[in-house]
C-alpha cells in the first residue's frame, strides 16, 4: 500500500496548449493517504475518470507528477505502479472457474501455490463466494460476476492502491447496498488504499472515510462525510450532498449579519472584509432553517409544498424569486400560504465566488 501524491496535476485531452479552462482536470496538488478508503464523487463529466486514469497510468498527464511513498511514478506504466483496478462491468475469464480466476492475479506474479490458497479462500470468504469456487464463471449472474472481478481486486496484498471506476453499477439494488457494506468492511480487514469513483452520494458517503468532490475538472472539497455535510467549502458541495441540498441565496454580509431581501438573519461568526466586487451568497441547509407562523422579526416565505419524508418534513418556499427549503418542526400545523423562517445562525455559512469564507469567532 502507498501513499499516493499528486503534484501540480492537470490533464487536457486536446493538449498541454489547450485553454487552461476546457482541461478536463485543473491543476491538483493533494495526498491520498496509505490505507485510506477515498470515493470521488461528482457528476458525469466532472473529471473523475480523468484523475483515476492518472493516477492508474492509463492516462498520462499534460502537467505534473504523481509520486507513491515519494517516489515519482509519472514515466510508470500501469503494470509498473503496481495498481488494481475493478471496472463498470464484469472482467473475468468465463472458462476459469471462479477460484481460477481469483487465483489468476497471484499465479500470474508467481506467487506460492500455498499463499494463493489461503488468500483465495479468505477473499471467497469474505465475498460469500466460497459455494461458487469449482463453479465456471460462464454459468454466473452478472452479479456474481462483478463479485469476482471485485474479487481479483482485492487479492492480491501487494498492491499500492485499489481503483475501483463505480463497480456496483451492474449490481441489483438490495446487493448494492450488501456489496457496499462489505467492501467497507474488507477495507478495514485488509489495511488497503482504496478510491472509489462514483456520482451516487450516498455509495460515497457510505463507502468512504475522505470524500474528495469535483467539480467541472476542480476538485473542490475533500474531508469526512460530516464535515462536507456541515461547512462545505464551495457551494457546489453544498448544493450536491444532502437530499434536498443547502439552500443558497444571494445576500449582504456586514459584520455578523446577513440581509436576504433585505431582511436581516444573524450570524454566529464576523465578516470583515469580503473580497470587493464578489458575488456574495449565504448557504444554509435546510435542516437548520425551521418554518414558523408568521411573526415580525423573522423573514418571511410563501410556501409552494411540503415533501414529508416519513421521518422529516420539508417545505419548499420562495423568498422573493428564491427558491428555498426549510424543515417542518414535528407536529407544526402549516399556518397558511406564508410562513416566517428560523435560522440557525450557527450553520449559516458565508460563500464569497462560490467559496466558503471562513470568518471570525
Ligand atoms: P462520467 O461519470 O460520465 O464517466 P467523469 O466525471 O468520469 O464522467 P471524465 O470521463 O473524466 O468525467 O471526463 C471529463 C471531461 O473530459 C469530459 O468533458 C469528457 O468529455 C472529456 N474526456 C474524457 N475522456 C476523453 C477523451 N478520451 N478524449 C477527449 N475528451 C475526453
Amino acid at each position: 500500500m502507498a501513499r499516493i501524491d499528486l503534484v501540480d496535476l492537470a490533464h487536457s485531452y486536446g493538449g498541454n496548449d489547450a485553454a487552461p479552462e476546457s482541461f478536463a482536470l485543473k491543476p491538483v496538488t493533494m495526498t491520498w493517504r496509505q490505507g485510506g478508503a477515498y470515493a470521488l464523487l461528482g457528476p458525469s463529466g466532472c473529471g473523475k475518470t480523468t484523475l483515476l486514469n492518472l493516477i492508474s497510468g492509463i492516462v498520462t498527464p499534460s502537467r505534473g507528477k504523481i509520486l507513491f511513498d515519494g517516489a515519482d511514478i509519472t514515466p510508470l506504466s500501469t503494470q509498473k505502479r503496481n495498481i488494481a483496478q475493478v471496472f463498470q462491468f464484469p472482467v473475468i475469464y468465463d472458462t476459469m472457474t471462479v477460484g481460477q480466476n481469483l487465483a489468476f492475479p497471484l499465479r500470474n506474479r508467481g506467487v506460492p501455490k500455498a499463499e494463493i490458497d489461503a488468500r483465495v479462500r479468505q477473499i471467497a470468504d469474505l465475498l460469500d463466494l466460497t459455494p461458487h469456487l469449482d463453479r465456471k464463471a460462464t454459468r454466473l449472474t452478472a452479479d456474481a460476476k462483478q463479485k469476482i472481478s471485485l474479487g481479483r481486486g482485492l487479492v492480491r496484498s501487494d498492491v499500492a492502491a485499489i481503483l475501483f471506476d463505480e463497480p456496483l453499477t451492474v449490481i441489483d439494488p438490495e446487493l448494492k447496498w450488501q456489496l457496499r457494506s462489505k467492501l467497507k468492511a474488507l477495507h478495514r480487514d485488509l489495511d488497503l488504499t482504496m478510491i472509489y469513483v462514483t456520482h451516487d452520494q450516498t455509495e460515497a458517503l457510505t463507502f468512504a472515510d475522505t470524500v474528495v468532490v469535483m467539480h467541472d475538472g476542480r476538485v473542490v472539497q475533500s474531508g469526512t462525510p460530516a464535515e462536507l455535510f456541515d461547512k462545505p467549502a464551495h457551494t457546489f458541495v453544498g448544493y450536491f450532498i444532502g437530499s434536498p441540498g443547502m439552500n443558497i441565496v444571494p445576500a449582504e454580509v456586514r459584520g455578523r449579519e446577513a440581509r436576504i431581501s433585505g431582511h436581516p438573519i444573524a450570524l454566529s461568526r464576523s465578516y470583515a472584509a469580503l473580497p470587493s466586487g464578489a458575488k456574495i451568497e449565504v448557504g444554509v441547509r435546510p435542516e437548520f432553517v425551521d418554518i414558523a407562523a408568521p411573526a415580525s422579526g423573522l423573514l418571511s416565505a410563501t410556501i409552494e409544498r411540503i415533501d414529508d419524508l416519513g421521518r422529516v418534513r420539508f417545505a419548499r418556499v420562495r423568498i422573493g424569486d428564491a427558491k428555498f427549503n426549510a424543515r417542518v418542526p414535528p407536529g407544526f400545523s402549516i399556518p397558511g400560504e406564508t410562513a416566517g423562517l428560523i435560522f440557525d445562525p450557527s450553520h449559516v455559512h458565508v460563500y464569497a465566488d462560490s467559496l466558503l469564507v471562513e470568518g471570525m469567532a
